[in-house]
């Protein structure tokens, strides 16, 4: 007899935040996660600071984000995922008047393995993200060997883009207390 299958997936997520004092919500956040009954945390990356991205482009008089990325394993459904990153995205206070407006937190579901899905709710992989280096850079940190399912290695996605527009604030692993690097 087998016992229960019990489905181990990898989990990249991003983390953004222009509001408030940043790093500590980003930090908030990564406890969290951690703390999340089905979610654990295998590697994290440092902070790195962008310029704010709105409908109307790039505007450098919007406060800065700082952004970071985690990689996690998680026996949560893509959906409840979703549900959990939403929750601790409310705990901070996030609002939702303007798309792409200042937050003072955003967690987004980049990948999940390389499961390809496009519901109401839920796109995966998240279908910005090969065109976003405030992502790509902060998840490289994370893991020297990513890929992005169905664009390929991060690293070049991310020499392609050369957007110089990323710098780094932290580079040591914003992980969370009692959790160690890979
Ligand atoms: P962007 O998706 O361009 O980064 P955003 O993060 O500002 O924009 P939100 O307001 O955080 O957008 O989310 C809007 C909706 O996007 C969420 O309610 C969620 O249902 C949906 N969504 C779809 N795919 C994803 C995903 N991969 N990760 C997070 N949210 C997603
Ligand atoms: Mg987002
Ligand atoms: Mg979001």
């Amino acid at each position: 007899m087998t016992g229960p299958v019990l489905h181990r997936e990898r989990a990249v997520i991003a983390l953004g935040s222009n509001l408030g004092d940043r790093e500590a919500t980003l930090r908030s956040a990564v406890a969290e996660l951690a703390a999340t009954e089905g979610i654990r945390l295998l590697a994290a990356s440092g902070l790195v600071e962008t310029p704010a991205v709105t409908l109307e482009g790039v505007d450098r008089t919007a406060p800065a984000y700082l952004n970071a990325v985690v990689i996690a394993q998680t026996t949560l459904a893509p959906l409840t995922l979703l549900d959990a990153l939403a929750r601790i995205e409310d705990a901070h206070g996030r609002v939702r008047e303007q798309r792409w407006g200042d937050r003072t937190l955003d967690l987004d579901l980049i990948a999940l393995d390389d499961l390809e899905l496009m519901t109401e709710r839920l796109t995966l992989p998240h279908p910005r993200a090969h065109e976003r280096a405030f992502v790509l850079v902060p998840w490289l940190q994370a893991d020297p060997d990513a890929t992005l399912p169905g664009h390929g290695a991060v690293r070049e996605l991310l020499a392609a883009l050369n957007d110089g527009d990323v710098s780094h604030v932290e580079a040591e692993p914003l992980l969370a207390p009692g959790v160690g690097p890979r």
